[in-house]
């Protein structure tokens, strides 16, 4: 493969670049990357899950206030 910082043919198992040193490829960039997309979803689960509980207890309140409102 080719190096995605200076562009030269390097080994495919090495996963850096021994022209500029750069980490290109290999398991170690997979596992970074895998490990961003589980922070990602773990933020998103926690900011739905904090939605859906804002939401649920608007309703309940305004549930709450039309049965003993009237
Ligand atoms: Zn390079």
């Amino acid at each position: 493969m080719f190096c995605s910082k200076c562009g030269k043919q390097i080994d495919d198992s090495s996963g850096w670049c021994i022209h500029c040193g750069a980490q290109c490829g290999g398991a170690q960039v997979a596992k970074a990357s895998a490990k961003k997309t589980v922070v990602l979803i773990a933020v998103i689960v926690v900011v739905v899950a904090a939605i859906f509980a804002a939401v649920l207890g608007s309703a309940f309140l305004r549930g709450g206030a039309g049965l003993f409102g009237t």
